[in-house]
């Protein structure tokens, strides 16, 4: 299980994503965003403006870069591996540096265009803004992060003395170059804590003192915003001895949205998994994933189950779905519809084990949302305790084709042999 949990959280996250295991929901912010909350905090970061049309474009290289001979423009998505994606038009790389005189002519093959990287899936994601900033001359790039860890129950700061666009290769190959420095949440971060990850940076030219501060401001950032995460790659070096954070990924837990209400108010929907966002409305503990056998459960830990016990029968699970321990009839109805309206989706399973949940409410949803949406393929339902009896009466009575599985194990096997016809 614990692979699976792994993989599903780490599908669209780098090296931090693997310390992220319990982040299942989560605000993402793009990039310039970042960079605006980081120099709120004294944090180094590139000059830089986010523009949305060739004429802010043209307007921006006047008034924010007017002696410089090279600009960075930058995609903005919420997926890493910009550098060395592609868009869907051909243009390679979602990141580049290029003369002043040039700036308008790259923004116009990114804006409105999709871009596809190694995290954004194959459907890519589009670019409506692109971040245009200062060229800095680089003398080094590290990578640092913060992210919560399971096992001090508490803040982790990751950081390797290498960084930039091949860090997860890097992270595979040579595990050791990787140090963690985990931070006591009471306590907050130490100097000698922060004396600790400079090392592990090993920065070249920066000076030492202005590191550790800026490690410390870091850290305060990442306690007082509520992240799960905060990724720096490349933590840069200038050859004016500065540490600068030239690419960050934050995200925020959704638990502190109440508190949180000016970041929140940031959120894209148009970069996230629209079956997501869907889910998301319903109030539905929902994640996409890229297999064929769509997931109806109840019970985070029966979800967790059925989608290995798929796995083990030699299918994969296109989503994984909690619907809750008190879902309403219309939240079921807004399950199934984002099931069914999967493309991917050759079958789906119902597993519901009825305790608070009942199994009566649970197949009058799925009744009255195969009544809405055309239901193209097999469902296979295992249901097991409150009120089963109604709930078979329920499906019985509908006229609905369901294959009814005696058990767990069962269940599964048809889900999979369903999914393969
Ligand atoms: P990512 O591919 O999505 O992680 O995008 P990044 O923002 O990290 O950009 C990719 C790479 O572009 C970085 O690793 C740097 O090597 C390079 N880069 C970004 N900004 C600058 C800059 O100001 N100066 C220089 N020399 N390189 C930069
Ligand atoms: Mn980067």
């Amino acid at each position: 299980m614990r692979g699976l949990v792994n993989k599903l959280v780490s599908r669209s996250l780098s090296v931090a994503g693997q310390w992220q295991q319990q982040q299942l929901r989560r605000l993402n912010i793009h990039e310039y965003q970042g960079a605006e909350l980081m120099s709120k905090y004294g944090i180094n970061v590139p000059k830089g403006v986010a523009v949305s049309s060739l004429d802010e474009v043209k307007e921006a290289v006047k008034t924010t870069f007017p002696n410089q001979n090279e600009v960075v423009v930058k995609s903005q998505i919420l997926a890493g591996g910009r550098g060395l994606g592609t868009f869907l038009n051909g243009f390679k790389g979602g990141v580049h540096i290029v003369k002043t005189d040039q700036v308008e002519d790259t923004a116009g093959k990114m804006l409105g265009q999709i871009l596809v990287t190694k995290q954004t899936g194959p459907q890519g994601k589009v670019v409506s803004k692109v971040y245009l900033c200062e060229r800095l001359s680089l003398v080094n790039e590290m990578y640092f992060a913060i992210t919560l860890d399971r096992n001090t129950a508490g803040p982790l700061i990751i950081a390797c003395s290498k960084g930039g666009t091949s860090i997860e290769d890097l992270a595979e190959k040579y595990p050791d170059m990787i140090i963690k420095v985990p931070i006591d949440v009471f306590k907050g971060i130490t100097d000698e804590d922060a004396a600790k990850v400079v090392d592990g940076l090993a920065p070249k030219v920066a000076d030492r003192t202005d590191s550790i501060e800026q490690v410390k401001k870091l850290y305060k950032l990442f306690c007082e915003s509520d992240c799960t995460l905060l990724e720096i790659n490349p933590l840069a070096e200038t050859s004016s001895n500065q540490l600068v954070a030239a690419d960050a990924k934050l995200n925020f837990d959704d638990n502190a949205a109440f508190r949180q209400k000016q970041k929140f108010s940031l959120r894209d929907p148009s970069q996230e998994d629209p079956r997501e966002v869907a889910a998301a409305k319903a109030d539905l503990n929902y994640i996409g994933l890229d297999g064929e056998i769509g997931c109806m459960v109840n019970g985070a830990g029966l979800a967790m189950a059925t989608m290995d016990i798929i796995k083990l029968h030699g299918g994969t699970p296109a989503n994984f779905l909690d619907v809750g321990g008190n879902a309403s009839e219309g939240q079921v109805v807004e399950a199934f519809k984002i099931l069914t309206s999967d493309e991917k989706v050759k079958a789906i399973l119902v597993n519901i084990f009825g305790g608070i949940m009942k199994c009566d409410v649970i197949a009058s949803g799925i009744v009255n949302a195969a009544k809405n949406v055309a239901l193209k393929v097999p469902v296979v339902v295992r249901l097991e305790g409150t009120n089963v009896e109604q709930g078979k009466r329920i499906l019985k009575e509908s006229g609905m084709t369901l294959i009814t599985a005696e058990d767990l194990d069962d269940a599964a096997e048809k889900a999979v042999k369903a999914a393969s016809k």
